[in-house]
């Protein structure tokens, strides 16, 4: 099962890419509201998972996609959590998941424009999203799966300077700047993966790739991550948990390379597809 927010309509996607309106097709069953999917996640995807695919019919451009969660409750990030990406970082592998939030704001959908911050190093982070599906507390880590609605795509994309050059480092702020959390372009379930922890993510500058890396290649899996953060706070339906980049940041190249005005950055997984976006020029509003 694919759903996604088209014009800010829960809509079923079928594999070639068409929609289905799950408000009209349920005959008001479940609501138009993409957020509310999330909320009876249970009940939504037993009913969606006996939806013949064959009449979704409403064509879908990727620019009046939004984000498929629109409203998060928490949005947690990960990070380090690719050997090769910490050591590019010169940081050392964590002994245990490194936490931190991109605020709410900072989210935004599959396509479009992205202001950069003046006279910032900004850096691009492809990253795995998990979707939870169902309120979480203390989840064995056997079990954790069953409570993902489904995985889509993200870009954490960060400014070094303020991220970095501070002591102590300060990761949330410098990761939130507006649309500085693209995720779309809709979230699929993990019984659509021949396996969910081998999936390959990547994303191209300009035609060029720079990162490829495969989710096997986690230090804390998708099952670690659910139950170490269960195990301290409550997580609820529809929250995102960015699973972390592998290597390939501007940051870890020599010479360092950051995003400028123009640049299009599209970041691909495999078995969900891809986000395209274009940076422009800061205005200051
Ligand atoms: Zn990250």
């Amino acid at each position: 099962v694919r759903v996604a927010n088209l014009a800010g309509r829960l809509v079923l996607v079928s594999q070639n890419g068409r929609a289905l309106d799950v408000h009209k097709r349920s005959a008001g069953a479940f609501g138009p509201d993409p957020q509310t999917a999330f909320d009876e996640w249970s009940a939504f995807a037993r009913w969606a998972s006996t939806v013949d695919l064959a009449e979704a019919d409403l064509p879908i451009e990727l620019e009046d996609l939004l984000q498929p969660v629109p409203r998060p409750p928490q949005i947690f990030a990960i990070g380090l959590n690719y050997r090769e990406h910490a050591s590019e970082a010169g940081l050392a592998e964590p002994d245990s998941p490194m936490v931190f939030t991109k605020f709410f704001s900072s989210l935004t959908g599959p396509a479009g424009d992205i202001c950069l911050p003046l006279e910032g190093e900004n850096d691009w982070e492809i990253e795995m999203v998990v979707v939870m599906g169902r309120r979480a507390r203390c989840v064995d880590r056997v079990d954790a799966w069953d409570y993902v609605a489904g995985l889509t795509i993200g870009q954490d994309l960060s400014e070094r300077r303020e991220q970095l050059s501070g002591t102590p480092p300060q990761f949330s702020l410098a990761k939130s700047h507006p649309g500085f959390a693209p995720v779309g372009p809709w979230v699929v379930t993990p019984d659509e993966f021949s396996d969910p922890d081998d999936i390959q993510l990547s994303c191209s500058l300009n035609g060029e790739e720079v990162q490829k890396g495969r989710t096997r290649d986690l230090v804390f899996p998708v099952s670690a991550l659910i139950a170490h953060l269960s195990h301290r706070v409550v997580l609820l339906p529809g929250d995102l948990i960015l699973t972390g980049t592998p290597s390939g940041v501007g940051m870890g190249r020599q010479p360092q390379r950051w995003l400028a005005p123009g640049d299009e950055l599209v970041s691909v997984i495999e078995g969900i597809g891809e986000m395209r976006h274009r940076f422009v020029e800061a205005t200051g509003a």
